[in-house]
């Protein structure tokens, strides 16, 4: 007899409920606990994960097996080709190991969804007890609604609804202990299943050795690293976070995204930590902390989001009338847009700095967004692809939601007729143009004047020297057919 637990996105030890819950049923019963991690290469190609995400996964992976042994808990994994196959695998395994519990996370994405559901269905008909659990965001999706009854399309209403429901119900406020040792003893019964291999990654999301090399030194694997970097982001940035964390040079800002994408860090944990440190409080006290806590929020929001209204998940615009706006398709915008060559410095710094660290800032993916979907009049689901496959903390309801915000097509958009202006963003987030001149190294003499625009303000000569393109729309232009184009399909 064995307890399995099955790892998706939840990949740590410490506050992971489906994890404590099969410990404390293996430790009941005195069985072993058995973990398992099924990679699904077509899973990663379906939902556009990116290299860098699959890498940092793998090298997780490896950590938390460490970490597992040393309890006596084995961490089996295996590649599994047809990911239709995987519920009926899972339940094979159980078998194989005699397991009549399996405990899981639940994730929210569609195809996810379906995934579990035939689990369910296969548990209950080979007698395992299998009911997945909520864990993922803070407040439990569906938990919240207005006075009416009705689900929340915008942040600022849904966020007091998700302060007032924490105060209500601090237990959702509690973290799950981490597991000890293995209560069965899995060492004599499950030999084997300690001698596997963390699993390589498939061809097509293979890091060439330099990326891949860039990558572990800026984001090093695992639940240790992530409650380090919270713990000393916690510490020492977030007293300036309110008034930084726009700002484009230095790191004003966590860099956690890559861990709670992953599942290496609890969202819960997170807010927990940080209202212990700001004196109890989650709204109150440290303008930092609650700037903070309230960032973390938007997370849980737009899973939310994506559980109440999920035919997101199937390219669809959050509001039926934004699927006639008129896109453009021109492929040689879209390939200046992702090499970081559209003669817009903040747009391309940002462009490249994703490119060299599978990461950006989140003020210049607003821009960058706002720019790929209002200036250049792209179909933002073509943004919103290229960002899930370079992004390392690519995450289908945040990256969705982003996307949404910043083409004005989604759920709590910016409004339509507001439209980013890069070179007063630049100008604004970028003063001194230090975040450029370290991505676009073509401007690196250019004035701190001219540099959020070189060829109207002088340094064109350099520009050119250097091979700087020179704007490839005019922002002015642009903005007068977004405008057009919104409004025509808003009448209609
Ligand atoms: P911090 O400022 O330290 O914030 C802490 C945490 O709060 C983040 O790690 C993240 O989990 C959460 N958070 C903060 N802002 C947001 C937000 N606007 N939406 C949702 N969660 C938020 N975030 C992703 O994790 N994955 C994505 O794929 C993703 N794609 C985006 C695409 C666009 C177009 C935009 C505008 C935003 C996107 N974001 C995404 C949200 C945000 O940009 C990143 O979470 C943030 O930049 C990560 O940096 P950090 O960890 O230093 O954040």
């Amino acid at each position: 007899d064995a307890v399995v637990h099955w790892f998706k996105s939840d990949l740590r030890l410490h506050d992971n409920r489906a994890l404590h819950a099969a410990y404390q049923c293996a430790k009941d019963n005195g069985v072993p606990l058995i973990c398992l991690y099924i990679v699904s290469p077509e899973d990663w190609a379906a939902h556009l994960t990116s290299p860098a995400r699959v890498d940092f996964t793998l090298r997780i992976l490896g950590q938390l097996q460490r970490d597992l042994g040393e309890l006596d808990i084995p961490l089996y994994m295996e590649t599994q080709a047809k990911r239709k196959e995987i519920p009926d695998r899972v339940v094979a395994l159980c078998q194989e190991w005699g397991a009549k519990t399996l405990y899981a996370n639940m994730e929210y994405e569609v195809d996810e969804l379906r995934r579990d559901a035939k689990l369910v269905r296969l548990c209950a008909d080979s007698g395992i007890n299998f009911a997945p659990t909520h864990d993922t965001c803070v407040v439990t999706p569906g938990m919240l609604h207005s006075q009416q009854g009705k689900q929340y399309a915008v942040y600022s209403p849904w966020y007091r609804a998700w302060l007032a429901f924490l105060k209500d119900n601090p237990d959702y406020l509690e973290l799950s202990e981490e597991p000890g040792s293995n209560p069965g003893d899995a060492r004599e019964k499950f030999k084997s299943l300690f001698k596997c291999e963390v699993p390589t990654a498939p061809a097509s999301h293979q890091l060439s050795d330099e990326k891949k090399k860039r990558l572990e030194k800026l984001y090093p694997a695992g639940e240790h690293e992530a409650l380090q970097r919270l713990e000393s982001f916690l510490e020492d940035k977030v007293k300036d976070y309110e008034s930084n964390r726009s700002l484009l040079p230095g790191e004003h800002t966590s860099v956690l995204s890559p861990y709670f994408a992953s599942g290496a860090l609890s969202a819960r944990t997170a807010i927990v930590t940080a209202k212990n440190m700001n004196k109890g409080h989650l709204d109150r006290y440290d303008p930092g902390y609650m700037a903070w806590i309230s960032e973390v929020a938007w997370r849980d929001f737009y899973k939310h989001v994506l559980v109440n209204w999920p035919f997101i998940c199937m390219n669809k615009c959050f509001k039926p009338e934004h699927t006639d706006i008129e896109w453009e398709y021109n492929t040689d915008h879209f390939q200046a847009w992702c090499d970081g060559k559209t003669g817009f410095p903040i747009v391309d710094a940002a462009m490249r700095q994703m490119q060299h660290c599978a990461w950006m800032h989140n003020r210049t993916r607003m821009v960058v967004s706002s720019f790929l979907s209002k200036d250049l009049m792209l179909d933002w689901r073509r943004g919103e692809r290229h960002f899930m496959e370079n992004l390392i903390d690519g995450d289908f309801a945040s990256n969705h939601g982003g996307w949404g915000f910043g083409s004005s097509t989604g759920v709590d958009p910016q409004p339509y007729f507001r439209i980013f202006n890069p070179l007063r963003q630049s100008e604004r987030f970028d003063p001194d143009g230090e975040y450029i001149r370290h991505w676009v190294p073509e401007l690196r003499d250019v004035s701190d004047k001219a540099i959020h625009e070189p060829y109207a303000r002088g340094a064109g000569a350099i520009a050119q020297k250097n091979g700087y393109p020179r704007p490839i729309v005019d922002h002015a232009q642009s903005r007068e057919r977004v405008l057009e184009r919104f409004k025509r399909v808003l009448k209609g």
